[in-house]
């Protein structure tokens, strides 16, 4: 689920199918009307991870070491930025809703709410894919970082990818969706969403949801006017919806078979011409 802007969220209600039990907020798929919780208060949509965290204060931002999987040792500075100068490539992967608690008073709004499946928060789905995406691309030598749902103030990265799963009352609503900014300085992330789209969907099966929501497109990460914690305007950003949580044959995916989602994450950061894997590069120019 994707939290947008600060808009109160719609009407919340409770709901229960079978098994599944989820709580989601804000717009969901066409024809799908959400399942809900107690809606926080002048809140934006998508989830949140319970956890301590004092809110707003600023140290919340830097990597959780206790969490599964945290920063490399190499990228405890708080901030990439200005650093994009040396040859290293950085991808950041926001695991969607992870310490969502820990928001500043800005971001108020996605500190509470979340979707859940079985029990299971939706930042722990979106964890298993993120953290499985960063060992696909260590490995080829690119620079990730795993972030929470708050991102650093002008934060930096050659590429921003926020990770969630989608939910629906409707258990039939298949698919994965990929957004880019409305507004994007960087002129490249609708390019990148399309790449994405491709290898993901190649990689894992599911099916492209057809539409996008204004939620996500106005991600509040990818808001820099509105909020202070949001990308630099200059870091190329999607968020990627990698399917529905309430249906069954996207879980096989996303809930199963995390690997395969990070497999269409990773191959589509090689694929995409600004971010080609760093120790290929190398190869290819070294004098011997
Ligand atoms: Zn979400």
């Amino acid at each position: 689920m994707t939290a947008g802007d600060g808009r109160p969220v719609r009407a919340a209600f409770a709901l229960k199918v079978g098994r599944v039990a989820l709580v989601a907020t804000g717009a969901l798929a066409a024809g799908a009307t959400a399942v809900l919780y107690p809606a926080p208060k002048p809140s934006s949509g998508d989830v949140a991870n319970a956890g301590p965290g004092a809110p707003g204060a600023p140290t919340a931002l830097t990597a959780d070491r206790s969490a599964p999987d945290a920063l490399p040792a190499s990228s405890s500075e708080p901030s990439w930025e200005g650093s994009l100068e040396s040859p290293a490539v950085r991808i950041a992967l926001q695991v969607g809703h992870w310490r969502a608690a820990e928001a500043p008073p800005e971001l108020a709004g996605i500190r509470s709410n979340g979707a859940l499946w079985q029990g299971i928060h939706e930042w722990e789905f979106n964890m298993a894919i993120a953290r499985e995406a960063a060992v696909l691309l260590r490995a080829e030598g690119y620079v990730v970082e795993l972030l929470p749902a708050t991102v650093q103030p002008g934060y930096r990265a050659d590429l921003f990818i926020a990770i969630h799963a989608d939910a629906s009352a409707d258990l039939s609503v298949e698919g994965f969706r990929v957004a880019a900014p409305r507004r994007d300085a960087t002129r490249q992330a609708a390019t990148f969403a399309r790449v994405l789209s491709e290898h993901y969907g190649e990689a894992t099966g599911v099916r492209q949801f057809p539409t996008v929501t204004r939620r996500m497109r106005n991600y509040y990460a990818f808001n820099h006017r509105r909020y202070r914690h949001a990308l630099h305007p200059m870091t190329p950003a999607v968020i990627i919806e990698t399917g529905f949580l309430t249906n069954a044959g996207d879980r096989e995916i996303i809930v199963k078979q995390p690997e395969l989602a990070a497999r269409g994450i990773a191959n589509a950061v090689m694929a995409y011409p600004p971010t080609p894997p760093p120790n290929q590069r190398e190869q290819r120019v070294a004098p011997e």
